[in-house]
């Protein structure tokens, strides 16, 4: 059993540390427009560095093949899809390693 709030503080000290941030920024300068906002054919602007596997799922933190940069609608939008996700993996309705 995992302790979410034992979690959730360790990820915020991550999202505060120097390397994180400088992390963020750099990929927010050398890609400055959001990916799935790209994908549609639209040009938003990036305002968040999203990890694509999530830290908690074991992603790399500050790989950068592990991050995209992603506006505040996409990133949130990822975030439902991946909380529904967990929830229907803990039901057994779905099998790890569905692609998305
Ligand atoms: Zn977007």
């Amino acid at each position: 059993m995992r302790m979410q709030s034992e979690e959730n503080r360790r990820d915020k000290k991550f999202y505060d540390s120097a390397v994180w941030k400088k992390t963020r920024e750099y990929v927010l300068r050398k890609e400055p427009w959001c990916r799935e906002c790209r994908r549609e054919g639209k040009m938003g602007l990036a305002e968040m560095v999203d990890h694509i596997k999530r830290i908690a799922d074991g992603g790399a933190k500050t790989s950068l093949s592990n991050l995209q940069p992603l506006c505040h609608a996409h990133h949130n939008a990822k975030r439902a899809r991946e909380a529904m996700e967990a929830k229907a993996l803990n039901s057994g309705t779905i099998s790890n390693g569905t692609a998305w």
